[in-house]
């Protein structure tokens, strides 16, 4: 059973598929939990016909995929408290993203903020070995701490995945600290879904035990 909580719609400025789209190819391809998590910083991007349409898309496939509503959230500059104390409400999780970008949030101020949220909230594409070398700090038991959960994104965009696939050590503090992880392939258009890169992130994570967002229903 795959799950993959990282895709983008035309809700996103750069996401190309309808939602429909989206949950089809990951029917298509075995995947049975499939999240979507547009860009709130889209412009123009209206949150509530995005809630909507997912929720619609959601009853639609019920039998066949469980499909989520996500948001990702850019932390530069740091956005509006409405994200956090109504939108997170709505939601069934939120990936932040950037935190290891030189212009990204400040990580404290970021773990403060995390607090209002009601949802279930990750780190999107972010190397958190490189953030503990850089604050000093051991991510994993401040991510254990905030229950923060990690993604490993499969896109191949992102150097720290290709690192973390063959990386022993990283892989052994990761299961001893038993943070929860997801997976995601980042589509925003079909033609760069790989089933291939997906499969063995979610086998990775099988191998390691640890808690997987939403792994627990199938
Ligand atoms: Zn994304």
């Amino acid at each position: 059973m795959l799950c993959d909580l990282h895709n983008h719609t035309y809700f996103s400025y750069d996401g190309m598929e309808s939602p429909e789209k989206i949950v089809e190819n990951a029917i298509a391809n075995g995947v049975g939990v499939v999240g979507i998590c547009d860009h709130q910083f889209t412009d123009g991007f209206d949150f509530n016909a995005y809630v909507s349409k997912m929720r619609a898309v959601r009853d639609s496939y019920n039998n066949r995929c469980s499909v989520k509503t996500g948001l990702e959230i850019g932390t530069r500059p740091k956005p509006d408290d409405f994200l956090a104390k109504s939108a997170s409400k709505l939601l069934d999780y939120c990936l932040f993203e950037s935190l290891d970008s030189e212009k990204g949030m400040d990580l404290y101020e970021f773990l403060e903020w995390r607090r209002l949220f009601s949802c279930p909230v990750g780190l999107a594409h972010t190397d958190i070995f490189a953030l503990s070398e850089r604050y000093g700090v051991d991510m994993l038991k401040i991510m254990r701490e905030h229950e923060l959960f990690w993604e490993i994104n499969t896109s191949g965009n992102y150097t720290y995945y290709y690192d973390f696939l063959t990386n022993r050590t990283k892989q052994r503090a990761v299961k001893e600290s038993g943070i929860t992880l997801s997976v995601g392939s980042d589509t925003h258009q079909l033609y760069n879904f790989s089933l291939a890169k997906l499969t063995s992130a979610n086998q990775l994570c099988a191998e390691l035990g640890n808690p997987m967002l939403f792994g627990k229903e199938w």
